[in-house]
């Protein structure tokens, strides 16, 4: 018997379609969950697929609520004895958002690869086929099993919390960022945060520093939002300007880096309120925020959570 392996379709440029032959000028989410899986033969020789339409949007649209919803849809899944995998179709923009989201809240060892394409399914050469055979090769391998959520793009399979997009265009854009790996980091069954009875989660704003940048801007984040993530210079650096409205925040934040590489450590950390964000970039730092904050706001707690996750 053939594994069987559940599809979860988003949306974004693998199920994009626009003038036949052209890689640009297309719409993403369009083409829906079975048209996808139909238009790869080879997959029904790996695994016996199901289809979930979870959504069909551009994923710079994605929302909290459909993240709970994706992440709640597989944990019930994962009970059932007739799904041994998972595989999550989503635009490239905020893949790796939701893939941290997903490795922070599912609830199974059964394997959930996230992936996705930088082609439309119309380009002459798109290569959504390839990621789509790929990731369900990868969830119906066992020995995939307890890894945590995975991400299969453009011939490599890496893990949820190192994947990054760091290029525009290039078909391998979604990557890995290898000097985040960290593979001693907590994840699924062996996270503290529980989705489910949620229906939002905590909002968190991230703030961008550059040369001059108004630390307005601080007082505005703080008091709209829950949380905020400062995406510093250098090793999570900032002007004095932004040190002391950082200090003057009332809800919490975490420091990280807009070099796009490397760790922001506590022990440099200025303000005695900043938690430093390790080797999270900025986005991640904010998908961790966002549960973290559904468990506490203490300081000293959310520098132990950042530094288990
Ligand atoms: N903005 C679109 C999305 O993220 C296109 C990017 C892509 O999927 O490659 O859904």
């Amino acid at each position: 018997m053939k594994p069987r392996i559940a599809v979860l379709a988003t949306g974004g440029t693998i199920a994009g379609s626009g003038q036949a032959g052209k890689d640009t000028g297309y719409k993403p989410g369009v083409i829906s969950a079975e048209s996808l899986i139909s238009s790869v033969p080879a997959l029904a020789e790996v695994a016996d697929i199901q289809t979930i339409q979870v959504c069909n949007l551009n994923s710079d649209d994605m929302t909290d609520s459909i993240w709970i919803d994706l992440a709640q849809r597989i944990n019930d899944l994962s009970r059932e004895l007739d799904t041994d995998g998972f595989v999550v179709t989503h635009g490239t923009d905020t893949l790796e958002e939701t893939a941290y989201f997903l490795n922070l809240t599912v609830k199974t060892d059964k394997c959930v690869v996230v992936t996705g394409a930088m082609r439309p399914a119309t380009a002459a050469s798109p290569d959504g086929p390839a990621n789509l055979l790929l990731a369900v090769e990868a969830a119906a391998s066992g020995a995939n099993r307890g890894k945590g959520v995975q991400v299969s793009f453009a011939g490599r399979l890496f893990p949820a919390r190192e994947a990054v997009k760091r290029h525009t265009a290039a078909l391998d854009a979604v990557t890995m960022d290898k000097d985040a790996l960290e593979p001693g980091r907590l994840h699924t069954t062996s996270t503290e945060f529980d989705i489910s009875g949620l229906k939002a989660l905590p909002k968190v704003t991230v703030l961008y520093f550059n040369v001059d940048a108004d630390p307005a801007l601080v007082a505005y984040a703080a008091s709209n939002s829950d949380g905020v993530v400062i995406a510093g210079a250098g090793a999570g650096e900032f002007s004095l300007l932004w040190k002391s409205a950082i200090e003057k925040c009332k809800v919490p934040v975490v420091v990280s880096s807009r070099t796009g590489c490397g760790p922001v450590l506590q022990e440099t950390m200025v303000c005695p309120n900043a938690v430093a964000a390790g080797t999270l970039q900025p986005a991640k730092a904010a998908v961790l925020l966002r549960l973290a904050l559904t468990r506490t706001r203490d300081t000293k707690e959310l520098i132990r959570i950042f530094g288990i996750y």
